[in-house]
């Protein structure tokens, strides 16, 4: 499997972590890539550079007025002068009966829906050579190739139409997945972050043609709290077509496992024809996030069950933090993914 990487991914390196009203240096940080490159050399695949796609991709997904922010934001909050190195809200609306402001900081607030996505100067060009990772890998599975990996970084899951939240700026899965309905009819997204891709979610809440699953640490006790419930289905003509399944704080590899089953079984009745895997690796029994207790073996018996799906696949790097397996687990679920394909 081949896998896409850019190192264009440095330019983003926040520091701002807000946790339980503690202030820590934030869990997502440029090494993570360096700790995952090293698992795609173990793996013996070979490293692609991204095809510069541009805004057209992007823009399928996210609003102007958030993309136009984002390339806009740092300039604009530089000019105030009395500012912080990092850009984080100070308000967060909750849009009823609101006016779009024009002050930057009205407008932090109004595109944020949390403060773990703090922007610094080269934020805006780190998520877009992400898209470009995102959008390279899925072009190549539409050009004929069985399935490829995208090292995507900031990660995108948590990003909506026109909010960042949770490190996440712009949806890299979601905008693969809009790349690959331009071939394909029906396009499932199997989220298998720890936390619920909330983001995704409310991206394609109401639209029937993509099907979005999400396996994760139950958010009655876990970021994102307020999405990644059971009876979130989807609504209009998207009724139906979202399925979060939650799983107990600490569900190891054989609880994970059954998830997954219903999850395969709910992709075979929707009969897409391309599958994006949101991969997280904070599912791990040693990210420090602690969520969920997979271990290594056990992305690969997730690497082979998604493999079994049997659909062209474009593999896209979520969360997953430092730890000393973090490249080990991305070895072993594209080794488990490609024995048994
Ligand atoms: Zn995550």
């Amino acid at each position: 499997m081949k896998a896409v990487h850019t190192e264009l991914h440095r330019s983003h390196d926040p520091q701002f972590f807000l946790v339980r009203g503690l202030v820590k240096r934030t869990t997502e940080q440029p090494e993570r890539v360096d700790r995952l490159l090293k698992g795609l050399r173990d793996g013996k695949h070979q490293l692609v550079e991204p095809t510069k796609f541009g805004q057209g991709p992007r823009a399928r997904i996210h609003s102007p007025e958030y993309l136009s922010f984002l390339s806009e934001a740092w300039e604009a909050w530089t000019a105030l002068g009395d500012s912080g190195p990092e850009m984080i809200g100070n308000i967060h609306p909750v849009r009823h009966a609101a006016t779009y402001p024009t002050h930057i900081v009205g407008k932090l607030g109004w595109h944020t829906a949390d403060t773990a996505a703090p922007i610094g100067p080269g934020t805006w060009a780190a998520a877009c050579a992400a898209t470009d990772v995102a959008v390279t890998a899925a072009q190549m599975v539409m050009d004929g190739e069985d399935a490829t990996y995208a090292l995507c970084r900031p990660p995108g899951h948590h990003a909506y139409r026109d909010m960042a939240g949770g490190f996440c700026f712009l949806n890299n899965s979601a905008i693969a997945a809009a790349h690959l309905r331009q071939k394909h009819e029906r396009v499932v997204i199997l989220d298998v972050d720890v936390h619920h891709g909330n983001g995704t979610q409310g991206i394609f809440y109401a639209r029937p043609d993509v099907y979005t699953i999400s396996i994760h640490a139950d958010p009655v006790a876990y970021y994102p709290f307020v999405w990644g419930y059971a009876h979130e289905h989807g609504e209009g003509p998207g009724l139906g077509t979202n399925l979060n399944i939650p799983l107990a704080i600490g569900t190891g590899d054989d609880g994970y496992m059954q998830a997954l089953d219903v999850a395969r079984k709910a992709i075979e009745s929707f009969a897409p024809s391309a599958l994006v895997v949101a991969l997280g690796l904070d599912a791990s029994e040693h990210d420090p996030l602690k969520g969920l207790a997979v271990t290594t073996p056990g992305f690969r018996r997730i690497g082979q069950a998604i493999a079994k799906m049997g659909l062209p696949t474009v593999f896209v790097q979520e969360g997953g933090y430092l730890s000393d397996i973090l490249g080990a687990n991305l070895t072993s679920v594209l080794a488990g993914f490609e024995e048994a394909r």
